[in-house]
């Protein structure tokens, strides 16, 4: 018997969805091995539960899809969350540090009608035990291809704990602090091959948090860098500002040269 996988999606924007499609060829080897019974843009199919493998893009952003994935969680023996609107709320997890109704009138305007939004968006980790995150906005489509293969020899892949940092040296990379005067790549899981630093852009931490980041440290030097208490506010909560270890950001930011 082939292992059951099913792939869901909560509130987001299907991007990491559209990188599993874009694996194209090897799709095809990995589908050879599983059986897929739930991919609404991928495939014409939506069994019941139980699954072996839940794997679920998106944050929770509504009321009913809390139910939603209560029940993918008591449904599969592993869950994994794809890409940061699942691992760490994702851009629309900015609503827990702005406006709820500025953000309405900007999204919908006063001509449409304006959307209800019963809870702020959340990680699946607020809700369920998670069993793997494969991080990233959107995920490297080879680390899926990477998870998918241990997974299906029976092993919970290990995390890569390393920095931004090690993979952008790699790639010889002249560090955004010199360029730009900030990065979040020192206090950023890796795995990304460094791609916006070896574009020219600094880090913005899709990737989430490091557990035993120098939150502290790396204030500071952004702010000896001449970067505002604002713009690395911006940056922190741009992709993973909920994320607990950055509970204190605000009380940092504030006393970041003591
Ligand atoms: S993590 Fe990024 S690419 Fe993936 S669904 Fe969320 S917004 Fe889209
Ligand atoms: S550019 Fe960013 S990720 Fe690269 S070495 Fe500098 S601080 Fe680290
Ligand atoms: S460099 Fe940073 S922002 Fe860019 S993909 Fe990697 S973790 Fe995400």
């Amino acid at each position: 018997m082939k292992p059951r996988v099913a792939i869901f999606d909560l509130t987001s924007c299907d991007g990491c969805q559209v990188e599993i499609l874009n694996l194209e060829d090897h799709l095809l080897d990995i589908l050879g091995k599983i059986d897929l019974v739930n991919f609404r843009i991928g495939k014409e199919v939506k069994e019941p539960g139980p699954y072996d493998i839940a794997i679920v893009e998106g944050s929770v952003s509504k009321e009913e899809e809390i139910e939603k994935i209560k029940k993918i969680r008591d449904d599969s023996k592993i869950l994994i969350a794809l890409g940061t609107c699942a691992t760490h709320g994702g851009l629309q997890s900015n609503i827990h540090f702005m406006d709820e109704n500025e953000v309405k009138k900007a999204a919908y305007n006063d001509k449409h009608p304006q959307q209800t939004r019963d809870i702020k968006a959340e990680p699946l980790s607020k809700y369920v035990k998670v069993d793997y995150s494969i991080r990233g906005c959107p995920i490297d489509k080879w680390d899926f291809v990477k998870v998918l293969k241990q997974l299906l020899i029976g092993k919970l892949p290990k995390e890569d704990n390393n920095p931004v940092c090690v993979e952008c040296r790699f790639n010889e990379n002249v560090c955004q602090f010199e360029e730009k005067g900030k990065c979040l790549g020192p206090m950023t899981h890796g795995g990304c091959n460094a791609v916006c630093p070896s574009n020219n852009q600094p880090c913005d931490g899709c990737r989430g948090p490091l557990e035993d980041l120098n939150l502290k440290a790396g204030i500071r030097i952004m702010k000896e860098n001449g970067v505002s208490d604002e713009e690395i506010l911006k940056m922190v909560r741009k992709y993973t500002g909920v994320d607990e270890l950055y509970n204190k950001i605000e009380e940092l930011v504030k006393n970041g040269n003591n």
